[in-house]
Formats: structure tokens, C-alpha cells, sequence
């Protein structure tokens, strides 16, 4: 009689789940999902005193929270169930795996630091005390062992990663979802424990949703699998995605998947054979193939931190930048991140982001940009700010684009985006910035996207006084752009 443990992580998921069909395959089963003090509240980043910022935010825990539950519901239809612990893991798992008398833990691994350190120390508890473990790689499109190199040799240009893959990789068929064996009987008089509200991880609650935003994005697997239907089957957006992908406004104009991607309520392999089918039934055409494009960056970035490590979360970055100097300047931080630069393309994107934990890529690359280069603050700090605030938030992905923008990272050009030739191209019509500051309504949207250019009269006339309905601009930003050329 065999006796596992699955302690799922950021993979709360029942499909293409290795860590749950490895554990499954033993005759009494417990699913257990820890919460780690240490993945909330304020912390320093990266263990140093730079600065401090929080860990998660309100948008990600009511998603974490709402995906727990779903995991528990689709747990429970088939009569197993969650427990649910407080508590550092490499403490609670092996206390657990006593109390059941547990032969094996399996596991997702994942490769970045603090991931790794948690993993390590529970790996060690556990041997100690006898128990087996089974480390599984699941979240990417890619296995890390059907890399055509090994991961510590990848190329760290995209296109040279991209092309390799596509030419010398398969994509692995999805696990199975097993059926589950029953809690060991050891197990039944003990409290399984509560899902815990946001209140519980980050002391407040969470907002409810925001009509402006893009969607509600609920968390949980069965929200993921419903985003898939409707946004790839039922609205039929896929064949249109490389068109549309670069829009702000609404739920179509891109899939809006990351937020389950990167909490494991959605696994990119499954993503990855409904574009086959979908191409199988209806169309293939650019925009099939670019949705998979995507999901190849994705995982660039992750084994792009399983070779670089910490290095890709310093300031210098992997291209050891040692020659760009940061400036430290607390208020200019806090206008951006306020949303109050008086640069309404970049403003817009920020308050979208604060309300709603989402923003589109072109909004991510204008806000990030603005920091990194215009404001020349510590791109770190933007970054940490977005692992606060973003619901879809993940480490590689995050780091990786920051320093690919901040100019420390994965190309060698020094890549800063003209917001304001951004926002007269992407929001012509000015539609997302007012949406989100709607005291620029009254505005023409040449103005609206340059506000400081109005005179006094027309000031008046629009009824938008600049330094009392809105901010004047923080910086001039093409004198910015000089120093950048
Ligand atoms: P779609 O356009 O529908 O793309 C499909 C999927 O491809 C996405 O869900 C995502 O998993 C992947 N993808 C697309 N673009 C990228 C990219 N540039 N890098 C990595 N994966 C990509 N994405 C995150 O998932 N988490 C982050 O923390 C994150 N931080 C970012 C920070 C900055 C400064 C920038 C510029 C980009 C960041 N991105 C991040 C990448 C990208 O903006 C989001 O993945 C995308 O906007 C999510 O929307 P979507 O699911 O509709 O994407």
C-alpha cells in the first residue's frame, strides 16, 4: 500500500498535471497546497535593503484564492479533496507527509531563485525523513529535456531560440488526468483547512472587479478552460490575433490566457493542441501560428532564468550593464507609479494597471520604457512594482521583458519606445487614453495625447486646466530623448 503527496504549487490545475498523475499513481492520495508567508507582505527585493516593495498585490491574491477554490470544488466531484496549510512548505510538508505516513511527494519545479531555494529545502527535509521526491518540469510549451540543447547552452537572442525549437523540438502530447485514489484513511479526522480569502494573505480585501477593465478575470482552472472556448472557438478570434494583438481596449483583441498560464490553471500544451484543432477545423493561418509565437517567448524567458539565474533580476542584468547610471528618486517613482507623470499614454496604462492588475503588452513596453529610460530610474524598481500590482504576474516573464527594455537584457540594442509617437499610432483616436483618464474627454486627441502643448486659451476653452485637472508633464520628454540617441 503506497501512500504520495502532491503539493501543488503554481500548478493549480487537474490537466496536463505530471506532479498529480506521478502521485496519483500510488494507492492513497493527498493534494496540499501551502501558504507561504514569505510570497506576501513587504519584503526587500532580492533579500537586500535597496528598496521594499510587497510581494503580491490585492488583483493576484483574489485570483490565487478563486483558483484554490475551483482546484478544491474539481478535487472534491472526484471524492478526493485539498488541504490547505499555513506555513513555510519545507515545515508543513513533511509534518503532513508523517502524519500520513507518505512514501512520495511529487512536485512542479521551477527554475528561478526563490522557487528554487523553497524547493531545495523541502527536497532536503524530506530525504531526511525518508521520504521520496519527484521534481516534474510543466509549465512550459517546450520540455526542458526536448531543448535541442541542454538549457545551460541556449541562445539568449529570441529568434535564434524560436528557430531551433521550431526546427529541432517537439511539443510533448499532455498528461493524462488520472483518476484519483482516495485520502489515506489517516487522514479523516483532520481538518482539511480553509481556502484563505485576500484578506488572509495580504491583510485587505480585494476589490471587485472594474467594469473599464478588459475582463473580470476569475481565477481556476474552469474559468481558464471557459477563456479558451470563447475567445479561440466561440468568438473565433484566433484567426484574426496577429491583427488585433497590439489593441488596449476590450476582452478580444488579444487572449488574455497569462493570468492562468502563470498560476497553472491553464497549461500551455493545452493551449498549444487547441491551435492545432482550431487550425485542423477552421483556418491556419499567420495569426494560428502567432499565438504559439507567443507562447515560444514565454518559455524563452524561462530557460532563459534557468541559465542565467539571479543574474537576470540585478540591475546590471545578464549584459552586466555596469556603465548606465540609475538615478534614485523616490517622488519621481511615486508620480509614475500613481499613474501622475502628466504623460496621459503613459498615465493611462499605469491606472489601468492599479485597477484592474492588467494592462496590454503595448502598455507594459510604453510604461516600462518611460521608467527606464526617460526617468532613467532603477528598472527594478518598475519591475517590482508590476510583480505587485500584475495579476498575470511571473518572474522570468517579468524580469526578462523589463530588462530587455531597460537595455540589460536579452538584445543588444538599446530599445526605447517614443510614447507619444506610440499613443498617436496604437490609440489614434485618443479612445484608450480617455478611457481611463476621463478628464481628458473634452480634448481633440492630438491634444489628448499632448496635453502640455495647449495654450492658455484653449485651456479654457476645453475647460482641462493642466496642473489642476491634470498633471503637467514630469519630464520633457524630448530633451529625454536627446541624452537617449
Ligand atoms: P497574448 O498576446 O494573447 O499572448 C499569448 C501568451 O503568450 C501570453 O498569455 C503570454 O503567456 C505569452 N506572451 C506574449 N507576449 C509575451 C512576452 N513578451 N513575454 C513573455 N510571454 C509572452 N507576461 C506575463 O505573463 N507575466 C508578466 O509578469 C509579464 N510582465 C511583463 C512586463 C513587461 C515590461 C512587458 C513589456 C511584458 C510583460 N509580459 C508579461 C508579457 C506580455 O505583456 C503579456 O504576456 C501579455 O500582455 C499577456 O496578455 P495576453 O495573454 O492577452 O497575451
Amino acid at each position: 500500500m503506497t501512500t504520495a503527496l502532491v503539493w501543488f504549487r503554481r500548478d493549480l490545475r487537474l490537466h496536463d498535471n505530471e506532479a498529480l498523475s506521478t502521485a496519483a499513481a500510488a494507492d492513497r492520495l493527498l493534494p496540499v497546497s501551502v501558504v507561504d508567508p514569505r510570497e506576501y507582505g513587504e519584503r526587500p527585493y532580492g533579500g537586500e535593503e535597496s528598496f521594499r516593495f510587497e510581494k503580491t498585490g490585492a488583483h493576484r491574491a483574489r485570483f490565487r484564492c478563486e483558483s484554490l477554490s475551483d482546484l478544491r470544488a474539481s478535487l472534491r466531484e472526484r471524492d478526493s479533496d485539498l488541504v490547505v496549510r499555513d506555513g513555510r512548505p519545507e515545515e508543513v510538508l513533511p509534518a503532513l507527509a508523517r502524519m500520513v505516513d507518505a512514501d512520495l511527494v511529487s512536485l512542479h519545479t521551477w527554475p528561478t531563485p526563490e522557487e528554487s531555494a523553497v524547493e531545495s529545502a523541502v527536497k532536503t527535509r524530506l530525504r531526511e525523513a525518508g521520504v521520496e521526491v519527484r521534481r516534474k518540469w510543466g509549465h512550459t510549451l517546450y520540455h526542458i529535456n526536448d531543448l535541442p540543447t541542454p538549457y545551460t547552452d541556449v541562445s539568449d537572442t529570441y529568434t535564434s531560440f524560436r528557430k531551433s525549437v521550431e526546427r529541432d523540438a517537439n511539443v510533448r502530447a499532455q498528461v493524462e488526468t488520472p483518476s484519483l485514489p482516495p485520502l489515506p484513511e489517516s487522514f479523516a479526522d483532520v481538518e482539511t483547512g480553509t481556502v484563505p480569502t485576500p484578506a488572509d494573505l495580504i491583510g485587505e480585501r480585494a476589490p471587485d472587479p472594474d467594469e473599464r477593465g478588459v475582463l473580470p478575470f476569475e481565477g481556476g482552472e474552469s474559468a481558464a478552460l471557459d477563456r479558451v472556448e470563447s475567445y479561440i472557438w466561440e468568438a473565433d478570434r484566433l484567426r484574426e490575433y496577429k491583427e488585433t494583438r497590439n489593441g488596449m481596449l476590450g476582452e478580444g483583441y488579444s487572449s488574455k490566457f497569462s493570468p492562468w498560464l502563470n498560476e497553472g490553471c491553464l497549461s500551455p500544451r493545452y493551449v498549444h493542441d487547441e491551435v492545432r484543432r482550431y487550425e485542423d477545423l477552421r483556418v491556419a493561418n499567420d495569426s494560428t501560428y502567432w499565438l504559439l509565437f507567443e507562447l515560444v517567448w514565454r518559455d524563452f524567458f524561462q530557460f532563459q532564468a534557468a541559465k542565467h539565474g539571479g543574474t537576470m533580476f540585478s540591475r546590471p542584468g545578464i549584459r552586466e550593464r555596469h556603465d548606465i547610471e540609475w538615478r534614485e528618486d523616490d517622488a519621481a517613482f511615486e508620480r509614475w507609479a500613481a499613474g501622475e507623470t502628466g504623460i496621459p499614454f503613459v498615465d493611462a496604462n499605469v491606472r489601468e494597471l492599479n485597477t484592474t492588475g492588467f494592462v496590454s503588452n503595448r502598455g507594459r513596453q510604453n510604461v516600462a520604457s518611460f521608467l527606464a529610460n526617460n526617468l532613467r530610474l532603477d528598472w527594478r524598481r518598475g519591475a517590482a512594482y508590476f510583480e505587485t500590482q500584475l495579476v498575470d504576474y511571473d518572474p522570468c516573464s517579468n524580469y526578462g521583458n523589463w530588462a530587455y527594455i531597460a537595455g540589460v537584457g536579452n538584445d543588444s540594442r538599446d530599445r526605447y519606445f517614443n510614447v507619444v509617437k506610440q499613443a498617436r499610432k496604437y490609440d489614434p483616436e485618443a479612445a484608450y487614453v480617455t478611457h481611463w483618464l476621463p478628464e481628458l474627454d473634452p480634448l481633440p486627441p492630438e491634444y489628448a495625447h499632448e496635453p502640455w502643448t495647449l495654450s492658455r486659451e484653449e485651456q479654457v476653452e476645453y475647460g482641462v486646466e493642466l496642473g489642476v485637472d491634470y498633471p503637467e508633464p514630469m519630464v520633457d520628454l524630448e530633451r529625454s530623448y536627446e541624452k537617449l540617441r
